[in-house]
C-alpha cells in the first residue's frame, strides 16, 4: 500500500514519536512495570478530562463502537428508559445498541442541517428518563453539541449523562466535572492519534456504583472485572499492549506541552483551513462545528470522484462520507501530525480539481 498523507479523523496522521514507540518489542504485561504505566495513563487521562479524583477509567481493547456498546450494557438495563440524541450515524449507533439489548429509549432526531437547541429538549422535560446518550461531536455531520445545555437538562430531570467524546477529545474543550458527565467514551485512533484498537471509558463515582450493581450478561465487556483489575493497573484480559505504550508516550507529550496548547494547535489548523476554503465553491454547514474536522459540502455530486482523485493521484486521504450526504461531501480533519503547509497543498488540489 502507498503511504498517504492523512487528513482523516481516525486513524489520523500519526506523530513520528508514536511510530518509534510502535517499533519496539511489545513487552509481557503482567508485571509491576506495566501496571505502573497503566496507572499513570489513568492519572493523565483524568487530568486531561478534568475528571474528579474518584472517577475510574476502564481500558478496553476494542474500537470505539465496542466501548459504546459496553458502556450502555454496563450502565443501564431493561429497567431503564433512555433519551438518545440522534443526529447522524453515530447517534443511530446508540439506538441500535439499545434495540439489540432491549433497553427502552426515545430519540431526539436531527436532520443533517439541524442544530440541536433547547427547543428539542422541551417535549422530554419531566418525562422520567434514567439517562441520556449523546455524542459531543456527531462526526457524520460535524455538529458539535452543547454539552452544558444537555447537562442542565439531565440535572433538572435527575438523569445520568453518557457522552461519546470520541471525535471531540483533544479537539474541543472538555471538562467531565463542569459538564456533569457520568461516562465519557474515548478511542485511541482519533484525537490521541494512536493506532486503532484501544478505547477508554471514564466513569463518575455515581456511575461506578450503578455499574457495580448491574448484572451484565457479557464475559469480555463486564466492567466490574475491569474495575477490580484496574485498581492495580491491570485489565482482566490481554490489552492491546503496544497501544497502551503509545498512549503513555502521547500522554507524557501532552502533559509537557499542556492540554490547552494541544487544543490550540488543532484549533489553529482548523481555522487556517476554513480561512483557505472561504472563497471556494463549497458550503460549510452553519451549525456549531467541532475543531476536529471541517465538513465540506460541494454544490455538485463530485465527492467520490474528488476523494479518488486525491487518493490515487496525490496520495492524500480525506474522510469520505457515507449515506445520503455521501456524494456531496467530504470531511477534512485537523488532528494529527499536520501543519499549515499540508493544508496549502490540499487546498491547491481542491482548486485544481474544481477547474478541471
Ligand atoms: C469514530 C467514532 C466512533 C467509533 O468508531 P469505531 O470505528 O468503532 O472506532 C464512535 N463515535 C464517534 C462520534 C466517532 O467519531
Amino acid at each position: 500500500m502507498n503511504e498517504y498523507k492523512l487528513f482523516t479523523v481516525g486513524p489520523a496522521q500519526m506523530y513520528k514519536r508514536t511510530l518509534s514507540v510502535r517499533n519496539r518489542v511489545v513487552p509481557y504485561f503482567r508485571t509491576k512495570e506495566f501496571s505502573d504505566l497503566m496507572l499513570e495513563n489513568e492519572q493523565f487521562m483524568k487530568c486531561i478530562m478534568d475528571a474528579n479524583e474518584d472517577s475510574r477509567m476502564i481500558t478496553l481493547t476494542a474500537s470505539g463502537s465496542g466501548a459504546m456498546e459496553a458502556t450502555v450494557i454496563n450502565c443501564f438495563s431493561k429497567d431503564d428508559r433512555l433519551l438518545i440524541v440522534s443526529g447522524g450515524t453515530f447517534g443511530e449507533r446508540f439506538e441500535k445498541i439499545c434495540t439489540i439489548h432491549e433497553i427502552p429509549f426515545e430519540t431526539i432526531k436531527l436532520g443533517p442541517d439541524e442544530a440541536l437547541t433547547e427547543m428539542h429538549l422541551k417535549p422530554f422535560e419531566g418525562n422520567f428518563f434514567s439517562g441520556m446518550l449523546t455524542q459531543m461531536h456527531e462526526t457524520y455531520t460535524g455538529q458539535l453539541y452543547d454539552i452544558n445545555m444537555l447537562h442542565k437538562f439531565c440535572n433538572r430531570n435527575g438523569m445520568l449523562l453518557v457522552v461519546d467524546i470520541i471525535s471531540s477529545f483533544l479537539c474541543d474543550p472538555f471538562s467531565m466535572k463542569q459538564m456533569g458527565v457520568d461516562a465519557a467514551i474515548v478511542s485511541s485512533q482519533k484525537g490521541l492519534c494512536l493506532a486503532p484498537g484501544l478505547s477508554f471509558v471514564m466513569l463518575s463515582n455515581r456511575m461506578i456504583r450503578r455499574v457495580e450493581e448491574n448484572d451484565v450478561k457479557s464475559l469480555y465487556f463486564d466492567f466490574k472485572e475491569y474495575l477490580i483489575n484496574s485498581v492495580r493497573g491491570q485489565t482482566p484480559f490481554t490489552p492491546a499492549v503496544g497501544i497502551c505504550m503509545e498512549l503513555n508516550d502521547m500522554l507524557k507529550y501532552i502533559n509537557e506541552q499542556g492540554v490547552n496548547e494541544r487544543l490550540s494547535e488543532v484549533r489553529d489548523r482548523c481555522n487556517y483551513f476554513r480561512g483557505l476554503i472561504a472563497d471556494l465553491p463549497v458550503i460549510v454547514p452553519d451549525f456549531p462545528l467541532s475543531n476536529a474536522i471541517t465538513p465540506v459540502r460541494f454544490r455538485k455530486n463530485i465527492a467520490t470522484e474528488f476523494f479518488n482523485y486525491l487518493k490515487d493521484y496525490r496520495h492524500i486521504m480525506v474522510n469520505p462520507v457515507g449515506g445520503p450526504l455521501g456524494n456531496y461531501s467530504i470531511r477534512v480533519a485537523h488532528i494529527g501530525d499536520l501543519n499549515f503547509y499540508d493544508y496549502d497543498i490540499l487546498v491547491k488540489e481542491m482548486k485544481a480539481f474544481f477547474e478541471m
